[in-house]
């Protein structure tokens, strides 16, 4: 034992080792244990005397004693601390022939007696079976959002087909027929038509949302800067229309995400900030602010309607609209839905802080760091970034 830059005997290592609540051996240069504490007899099934001056080498399955007799040799010629946590997880084997995940931690000690390793010696094997339980049950998740996904798509798929038939012959019969059909019934008609392509609109989304779900995303270093300018190129007529001013922060960064579909959530909320907006000077505001971890927090605000707080979780619920069906412009009720999707399969959260009358703001990560603007975000300390 070495107290300053004293050794100590074996034996004092014997009677600590005996007191640690934890499975500890003690292994000589030859390889040959030389003690095992009561938890390492009850571990492995061994008496004490059947345990000692045996080579390790009997608690390993014999498919890894020939490995594990050449890592020794190696540590023993370069002997180091190995501390619990970062020693190897290997398979253990007991008396009766189980094998066992273990952990080992190994120490060299230096004795009057001699060179020594003490390995002490954790039973992995209820983290092992927790590890695979959460293992399969997340396969199992994954495999069931799989057919769900699959389910949606083929079904809104499928059923697309007849629907546009039952559309296009509603309209033959307003053509042809609409000349001996009194007003009622052209009005029945005009509604089966309209409500067709409601039906349609509703499956189009489905159709969207389950291919988002399904596709590989296109990661890549995107200018999110030029893609909210094409963006927002792309949405000029509509701004225009409703008399929206749209400001860009300056600085947004370069990040690694799927382009097309980060696009798709600009997109989204932008026409979201416009359409939910009753204010005569429609402002919308993009922008970035450093989250927790160095991540960018997006945002998109607005000077609209704003939504009441109990609606905050409802309005990313698929086909969930707060208003009347052809109020502020209509619309399925998807498009968040849509977007969080896209968002979560960037691991990232989208979420919104609003109030009515006070405009929202909606927020989201993509969960992965900026590849250029780095120093930016080191400066950016949670403020808002400059707006153009
Ligand atoms: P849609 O616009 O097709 O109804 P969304 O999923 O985009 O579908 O939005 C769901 C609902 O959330 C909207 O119907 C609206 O009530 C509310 N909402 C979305 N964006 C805003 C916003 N910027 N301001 C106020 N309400 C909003």
């Amino acid at each position: 034992m070495e107290v300053g830059a004293q050794k100590g005997t074996i034996s004092q290592y014997f009677a600590v080792t005996n007191a640690v609540p934890t499975a500890v051996i003690i292994v000589d240069a030859a390889g040959e244990i030389v003690f095992a504490n009561a938890y390492a007899e009850q571990l492995f099934g061994y008496d004490y005397l059947e345990l000692t001056h045996k080579p390790v080498e009997i608690l390993v399955p014999l498919s890894a004693r020939g490995a594990h007799t050449k890592t020794r040799r190696a540590y023993a010629n370069t002997p180091s601390s190995r501390p619990m946590g970062k020693g190897r997880v290997v398979i253990g084997l007991h008396k009766n022939g189980t094998e066992f995940p273990v952990e080992i931690g190994l120490s060299p000690i230096s004795t009057h007696e001699g060179e020594y390793v003490m390995g002490v010696i954790f039973d992995m094997s209820v983290q092992a079976r927790q590890a695979k339980m959460l293992h399969d049950y997340a396969e199992a998740l994954e495999h069931s959002n799989r057919d769900l996904n699959d389910f949606s798509y083929i079904v809104s798929h499928d059923l697309k087909e007849p629907l546009r038939g039952i559309g296009s012959y509603s309209t033959f019969l307003l053509e042809d027929y609409g000349r001996v059909l009194d007003d009622e019934g052209k009005d029945k008609l005009q509604t089966l038509v309209r409500l067709t392509r409601r039906l349609e609109d509703f499956l189009d989304s489905l159709l969207f949302y389950s291919r988002v779900g399904r596709a590989e995303l296109a990661m890549q270093p995107t200018d999110l800067a030029a893609l909210v300018h094409d963006i927002l190129d792309s949405l000029a007529e509509f701004l225009r229309e409703h008399g929206a001013q749209v400001n860009v922060a300056r600085d947004l960064p370069t990040v690694v995400c799927d382009g097309t579909r980060v696009g798709e959530v600009f997109r989204n909320l932008v026409a979201n900030a416009v359409k939910y907006n009753d204010n005569s000077e429609k402002g919308v505001e993009i922008g970035w602010k450093q989250g927790p971890n160095n991540q960018p927090v997006f945002y998109v605000r607005d000077n609209g309607i704003g939504i009441p707080k109990k609606h905050h979780e409802k309005i990313f619920s698929i086909f969930k609209r707060l208003h009347a069906r052809d109020k502020y412009g209509g619309g399925t009720g998807a498009g968040l839905t849509i977007c969080r999707k896209i968002v979560e399969r960037h691991s990232g959260n989208m979420w919104v802080d609003s109030e009515p009358g006070s405009g929202s703001t909606f927020y989201f990560t993509l969960s992965v760091p900026p590849v250029i603007d780095q120093t930016t975000i080191a400066q950016g300390s949670g403020e808002d970034h400059e707006l153009d």
